[in-house]
């Protein structure tokens, strides 16, 4: 029971220093700055090169409440909580799979997945650089599922022609061109046809997000979502008990009894 106890919290740990390097390494990319992997943090603000103390995860923004410890600027109440959500999810996934031979992978696709959410949701933004090598991954784990790997790819296929379909009818103003991205990468990730759930889950998510904005943010119905964006949530949710959510919608429709998966 202790040595499952460390474990989490170790899991939890990992997550917030992989948010904390995350959230900078998102910063670093869309701002084009040099040595993006390997690069030392450093205030964006005042430019000053972080120390180690400024960098503990939760801590360090907690203690400096809220703010650069040299120049003061506020740092945007979205890093402390990119930090938390990664810390959380990693518990979580360690504390379901941490038997599984499968859970270095799912925790690699899930930080994939983080890294790809906050830069939409940021930026609006997909930048390849993160896509396409979470792509070839995916593909690297799908070919080592032996008999289901034809489930991967025909989630794939489905997840990036659902998308591409609708940019090229559009001109892309439904979907943009990244969402034909999150399509494949997310059918990789999670195969035919838990992919479907994924994608109900994001609308519906993306939904109450609206409504929320709409609600008490003054938000227009004009103004824009990133709704790609929340087919990363959703697929993190499948990750975890996507088949879970698959029989309760057959149950809950009556479906189950025609379609056996
Ligand atoms: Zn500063």
């Amino acid at each position: 029971m202790y040595a499952e106890i460390i474990l989490w919290i170790g899991a939890f740990i990992l997550g917030t220093v992989l948010g904390s390097f995350s959230g900078a390494l998102i910063h670093r990319l869309h701002f084009d700055k040099p040595g993006f992997w390997t690069g030392r943090s450093e205030c964006p603000e005042c430019k000053t090169t972080l120390k180690w103390w400024n960098l503990f995860p939760l801590f360090s923004y907690a203690f400096q409440r809220g703010k650069c410890a040299y120049c003061h600027k506020k740092i945007p109440f979205i890093y402390f909580i990119l930090e938390l959500v990664f810390g959380v999810t990693f518990l979580l996934f360690v504390q379901k799979f941490s038997s599984s031979v499968e859970v270095i992978p799912l925790l690699i696709a899930v930080w994939g997945l983080l890294v790809l959410f906050f830069y939409d949701y940021l930026y609006f933004e997909v930048d390849l650089r993160i896509v396409i090598p979470a792509i070839l991954l995916a593909f690297v784990w799908v070919f080592f599922k032996e008999q289901t790997y034809t489930f991967y790819l025909i989630g794939a296929a489905i997840g990036g022609g659902f998308y591409a379909i609708q940019y090229f009818i559009s001109g892309g103003k439904w979907v943009g061109a990244g969402d034909i991205y999150f399509g494949i990468l997310l059918g990789l990730l999670l195969g035919w046809p838990l992919l479907l759930v994924c994608l109900f889950i994001a609308y519906i998510i993306g939904v109450i997000v609206a409504i929320y904005l709409m609600a008490f943010k003054h938000y227009g119905r004009k103004s824009a979502l990133p709704m790609g964006a929340f087919l990363m949530p959703a697929g993190i949710i499948c990750l975890y008990n996507g088949n879970w959510w698959l029989d309760l919608y057959l149950t809950w429709s009556g479906l189950g009894q025609f379609y056996s998966f």
